[in-house]
């Protein structure tokens, strides 16, 4: 019987991790220069966290969540996103306490039952933030720049889409404006739609299919609803974001998939991603920390997928190198092997990547192993070397080979031969 993994979940396989590791260090490196600090939750919560956040109609509570009754009795749902258990824990741990603004971030795996497609996936992995404790734009303004930093630094091109979904004083007036529209055009609406207009009439204008865009093509816009307040937050994040040198595109019909957002809504896409095109989004949500009993504190974030970074990056034709084995040490013989043990370890106790062989193969197929681990030197040791007390060097860039003392190609490494240090991933 074999097995095989999960519908919609996938490896990450040796040859993929060295690019997912240096994403990663990326991301770690941007958020901390933002002065973000990390944040990890367990992968499972209780249900109620993210019924109560995300909203009954929306997709990811309505029919995507991994939710089970535990031995115990208790409901618990696999996370699907991560704003929901990072408030859970600032709440849990007063982190809010004293005041001043909660920058954290996260990454890791999310669940949620979608149909599986090109970039579509049950368990995928996110990074996101979160800036807690500020209702000034400037944060909306600095949490996208955030964002697009990293896009940046990758050299993905995107589209940044901005609205806002105004707050709970204008957005009941629209919603109504809104209803009596859809009311109006229901019969060419999908059935989805139809149901959805009533709940919640905000969600029909995230609907891709095509029958529910075109019949909503000229629905009237949460813009042009916003109160004085929400009006002026709005511009005001878009005169941060022509600050920062931010181009942004105003989309009218963006409300995003989760019912906690106030205010502003944004999106990151890629031109090179086809139908799922979306590698980030997030905005506003100044009543979450309260819904869930906390004192009225305002928030933004974002979230954004690593797959399709993934995706994004190899539409581009861009490489990551990744860490490459700096030593690979070739025993010819038993005491040769046992040398080369020892050598590895001292390498590593340097901090120098090595390895050697464990299947006592031919000089001719270590080398081969040598060459497709991109090793930077083969050091070589046999009979006659070790009689000698020597080892031969073998350059894999230059393909030059010399011979000399161990106690020399280990000074390589740390400088004291007084050549330069070469690469040592
Ligand atoms: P969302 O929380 O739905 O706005 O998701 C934020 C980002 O996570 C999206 O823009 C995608 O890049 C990524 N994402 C969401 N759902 C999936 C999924 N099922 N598979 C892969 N990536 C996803």
């Amino acid at each position: 019987m074999t097995y095989q993994s999960v519908k919609g979940t996938k490896d990450i396989l040796p040859e993929e991790s060295p690019r997912w590791q240096a994403v990663e260090n990326l991301v770690r490196e941007v958020m901390e220069l933002f002065a973000y600090r990390e944040i990890r939750t367990p992968i499972f919560e209780e249900t109620a966290v993210f019924v109560r956040s995300i909203g009954e109609d929306t997709d990811i509570v309505g029919k995507e969540m991994y939710t089970f009754t535990d031995k115990g009795g208790t409901s618990l749902t696999l996370r699907p996103e991560m704003t929901a258990p990072v408030i859970r824990a600032y709440l849990q741990h007063s982190l809010g306490t004293g005041g001043g603004v909660q920058k954290l971030y996260y990454m890791g795996p999310m669940f949620r039952q979608e149909r599986p497609q090109a970039g579509r996936l049950r368990q995928f992995h996110q990074y996101g933030a979160e800036c807690i404790g500020s209702s000034s734009p400037a944060c909306d303004a600095e949490i996208i720049a955030l964002a697009a930093h990293v896009y940046d630094r990758l050299d993905i091109p995107y589209v940044l889409k901005i609205n806002s979904v105004g707050n709970e004083r204008c957005r009941p007036r629209y919603r109504e404006a809104l209803r009596d529209f859809l009311t109006r055009v229901s019969e060419r609406l999908t059935g989805e739609s139809r149901r959805r207009m009533h709940t919640n009439p905000l969600r029909v204008l995230d609907s891709k299919v095509p029958e529910d865009i075109e019949a909503t093509a000229e629905a009237p816009r949460m813009l042009d609803y916003l109160c004085d307040e929400c009006r002026e937050h709005f511009e005001a994040v878009r005169s941060h974001l022509e600050n920062l040198d931010i181009p942004a595109r105003v989309e009218p019909r963006l409300v995003r998939g989760l019912d906690y957002y106030t205010k502003t809504a944004f999106e990151f896409a890629s031109p090179d991603l086809g139908a799922q095109d979306a590698l980030g989004g997030g905005g506003r949500y100044d009543r979450l920390v309260e819904e869930f009993g906390g004192d009225s504190t305002p928030a933004v974030g974002f979230a954004a997928g690593f797959e399709r970074l993934f995706i994004a990056l190899e539409r581009r034709g861009s490489r990551f190198s990744g860490h490459r084995l700096s030593v690979y040490l070739v025993g010819l013989d038993e005491p040769s092997r046992r040398l080369c043990l020892r050598e590895a370890l001292t390498l590593r106790r340097m901090g120098v990547s090595a390895d050697c062989d464990f299947q006592q193969r031919s000089l001719k197929s270590q080398m081969r192993e040598a060459n497709k681990r991109g090793a930077a030197y083969t050091v070589i040791i046999g009979s006659e070397e070790r009689e000698r007390g020597v080892v031969t060097v073998k350059d894999m860039t230059t393909g030059m080979q010399e011979t000399m003392e161990l106690s020399l190609f280990r000074a390589r490494f740390t400088g004291e031969d007084g050549g330069a240090k070469p690469r040592r991933d």
